[in-house]
């Protein structure tokens, strides 16, 4: 008997038909002899319909509020799907987060977990019911219900796995697995069968939105073997799990790209040191995420420095900059439309020329690189927008990506 937990996303549970077909995916689990855990989403659309409405009232809302609101969308579901299990002869019952209690802190919009108490849903899984948890919510250190930021969900999944010792958390969601780029873009992107945890942390923070960035982090962390998996098809998905695992390791495992990227330039800023520390410090101290960054050497005692930001984050960046600057520069300017395109694979820590591949490829097809940064398992460039497919297909080729 294995210890399964099912986490089902909010369009495997978009109205009541997709309900009563993930209950009977539930069963299926059960019939196989194993005990299941169940993590939900909200109903798809319903999450952004609540968030609608907060916005609505006042854009400057109470985050702790916002969270008492967006949280009952997760709630719902695990009560529906909880009713429709009992209509197969299961026995289930629906948990809150606070239920559990899934302790999370008090940053409320995007709380991080900090505790779950597994004991209570361990009690209740040997007692034969399944546990259907509300997903994305937890109760903050100020007895508030928190929520863990968009794609939460996820996140709680892995984190009950962990809790639990569960031999694996299934993820299952609207396409059959990760793949080695966007299928809609890339036609001949293929299912990749097994990612090692790096990299899936890498394609989910640059830009791939199959998983949310920290399941991935707590995945890896408790060492919880993840699959990704479609709820309308019994296809294999992808295995999510330690690099040791996996036998044949790819150059490139995949490419990731990320639109929401925007590019600010300080030209001819006086070359003196403390200039960076001046302009990046305030930026942290704004909560202002800052990913490239590129400075010139200087010719006539000025130097240009360039990074980028996201693009919600670009209008605060740029203010904070003008008024942080303390010593005289030409101009500042900023683009938004701009990706970052990278490529993503544990096999580059052993080989040489990665990188080279993917600029010749970009050269190949005319494309401008205009800032480049690497790790010891990416390679990530930043490239016009309206280069994004092309981009994506030359690349998806030059790694020999193709499927056959
Ligand atoms: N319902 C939440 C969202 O739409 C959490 C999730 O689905 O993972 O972001
Ligand atoms: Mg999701």
């Amino acid at each position: 008997m294995a210890r399964i937990v099912q986490k089902f996303g909010g369009t495997s549970v978009g109205d009541i038909a997709r309900i009563r077909n993930v209950a009977n995916r539930v069963k299926a689990e059960i019939d196989r002899g194993n005990e299941v855990a169940v993590v939900v989403s909200a109903m798809s659309g319903v999450t952004n319909q609540l968030v609608a409405y907060c916005n609505e009232l006042s854009a400057d809302h109470d985050q702790r509020e916002y969270d008492a609101v967006v949280a009952t969308g997760e709630q719902v579901t695990s009560g529906l799907l909880a009713i429709a299990l009992q209509g197969l002869g299961i026995q289930a019952r629906s948990w809150s987060g606070w239920q559990i209690p899934i302790i999370s802190d008090d940053a409320h919009g995007k709380a991080r977990i900090v505790d779950i108490k597994g004991d209570e849903i361990d009690k209740s899984m040997k007692a034969g019911h399944v546990a259907v948890i509300a997903g994305f919510q937890g109760i903050g250190p100020d007895n508030r219900v928190s929520t863990l930021g968009r794609g939460g969900s996820d996140t709680t999944a892995v984190a009950v796995a962990a809790a639990i010792k569960a031999d694996r958390c299934d993820i299952y969601t609207d396409v059959d697995g990760v793949y080695t780029t966007d299928p809609r873009i890339v036609k001949s992107a293929r299912k990749v069968d097994k990612i090692s945890y790096e990299e899936m942390l890498e394609m989910a923070s640059l830009g791939a939105k199959v998983l949310q960035t920290r399941s991935v982090e707590m995945a890896m962390k408790h060492r919880v073997r993840v699959q990704v998996l479609s709820s309308f098809s019994d296809a294999p998905g992808t295995l999510v799990c330690d690099e040791d695992e996996i036998v044949e390791k790819e150059l490139v495992t995949g490419i990731a790209y990320s639109r929401d990227e925007a590019k600010v330039t300080l030209i001819g800023v006086s070359d003196q040191p403390g200039i960076a520390a001046g302009v990046f410090g305030p930026l942290s101290a704004a909560n202002i995420n800052v990913d490239m960054i590129v400075q010139n050497t200087s010719q006539d005692g000025t130097t240009d420095i360039t990074f980028t930001t996201t693009r919600t984050d670009l209008d605060r960046a740029l203010k904070v900059v003008k008024e942080s600057i303390k010593v005289p520069y030409k101009s500042i300017g900023s683009d938004k439309s701009v990706v970052k395109v990278s490529v993503i694979g544990v096999g580059m820590r052993s080989h040489a020329g990665v990188a080279q591949t993917m600029f010749k490829a970009l050269a190949d097809k005319g494309i401008n690189i205009q800032v480049i940064s690497t790790s010891e398992i990416k390679v990530s460039v930043l490239i016009a927008e309206e280069y994004t497919e092309l981009a994506l297909r030359a690349l998806h080729t030059a790694y020999g990506l193709d499927a056959a």
